[in-house]
């Protein structure tokens, strides 16, 4: 019996919100009194398992094969019931990115197993993990328990925080992943990257958003948006009323239906703050809304406003921390 976090990489590096999960997973084995054990899978994963030894797993499986190069859901799933056959696990773990959604959906199915995806906290309860859920926009959360031998979960990032490295004292174990390229049906024929050496949304520490607030002039106003957050060292995030105008694209949308988001810092321009929306953004550590309304319902949510437009606020604020950042 063990508790198996997969720790996911991308182009060779591990994706850092796998590291909150291991740190969380931590306390939730040693609650159980199991091992806790990471699988890296990958055509190249050395650095990503060294890195799994320090942050805090008791066992390290590492299933290296050229297969794994890129991401197919069927190499990846043979590879993690693998992974979670040899040792035993109870409870499965993966970060709630799109491919560890995917992942812990897809093996759960096929082991008949319960599932809480996107979850936000976990405990341990008479030897059984509850997994709780944000549901309703996040107004309600929600205990899940399982009936399932086996339990899995997908954790929202910035759920928990980074666990420390301390010295790595985990020992590596090698699986076959017993899969060849023949086996594998989806075939990756070219992959086109939509890096843009912005800073992602998901671990960005401050956001500054748009909203339909900028209709007047969306190009000038998303202009200013960027502004301020290039001054801030800040991601761009936006609402989905924006997105859906053709102002910026989707992967910028921030809320339900968007990213979910918990920055120090979130910068919300002439959004009204509906629940959708606050979602995603509402356990943002400090919420600054700038609304020409105000009435509008961000305020509510807001530890700091600025009733005033945006088109006279942003260049404000842009032009204050220049100063003061210089
Ligand atoms: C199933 C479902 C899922 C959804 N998912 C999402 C989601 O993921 N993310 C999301 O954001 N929404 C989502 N929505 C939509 C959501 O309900 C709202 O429609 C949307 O968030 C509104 O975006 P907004 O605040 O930019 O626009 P509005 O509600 O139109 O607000 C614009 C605000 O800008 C202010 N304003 C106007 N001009 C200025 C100015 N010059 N200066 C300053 N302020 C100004 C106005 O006072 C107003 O408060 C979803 C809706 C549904 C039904």
């Amino acid at each position: 019996m063990s508790v198996l976090v997969w720790i996911e990489q991308m182009n060779g590096q591990a994706v850092a919100s796998s590291w909150e999960v291991l740190g969380k997973a931590r306390q939730v084995a040693d609650d159980l009194g199991a091992p806790l054990v990471a699988v890296a899978m990958g055509a190249d994963i050395n650095a990503t398992a060294e890195l799994a030894r320090q942050y805090g797993a008791d066992l390290v499986l590492t299933i290296t094969s050229p297969v794994l190069e890129n991401y197919r859901l069927s190499a990846y799933a043979a590879g993690l019931r693998r992974a979670i056959e040899e040792v035993e696990a109870v409870v499965v773990l993966t970060s709630a990115t799109t491919r560890g959604r995917e992942l812990s959906a897809a093996v759960a199915c096929e082991l008949e197993a319960g599932l809480a995806p996107d979850a936000v906290d976990l405990r341990v309860e008479a030897d059984k993990v509850v997994a709780v859920r944000a549901i309703y926009s996040g107004n309600i959360l929600t205990d899940v328990t399982f009936d399932s031998p086996v339990q899995f979960a997908s954790i929202r990032p910035r759920s928990f925080p980074m666990p420390e490295a301390g010295e790595a004292v985990a020992e590596l174990q090698p699986l076959d992943l017993g899969v060849n390229e023949d086996q594998v049906a989806e075939k990756v024929l070219e992959v086109k990257s939509t890096d843009t050496g912005e800073i992602g949304l998901t671990d960005a520490k401050i956001i500054v958003s748009g909203g339909r607030g900028v209709a007047a002039d969306p190009v000038k106003g998303f202009a200013m948006v960027t502004e301020l957050a290039q001054t801030l060292g800040a991601a761009v995030g936006a609402s989905r009323a924006a997105v859906d105008a053709g102002y910026i694209p989707y992967r910028y949308q921030v809320g339900q239906t968007g990213r979910t988001v918990k920055p120090d810092l979130y910068i919300a321009s002439g959004i009204s703050g509906a629940i959708q929306h606050l979602a995603g953004m509402g356990s943002s550590k400090v919420i600054v809304a700038i609304n020409k309304d105000r009435e509008a319902p961000i305020f509510e949510r807001a530890n700091y406003g600025i009733v005033g437009d945006l088109y006279e606020v942003l260049p404000a604020l842009t032009a204050e921390f220049k100063k003061r950042l210089k």
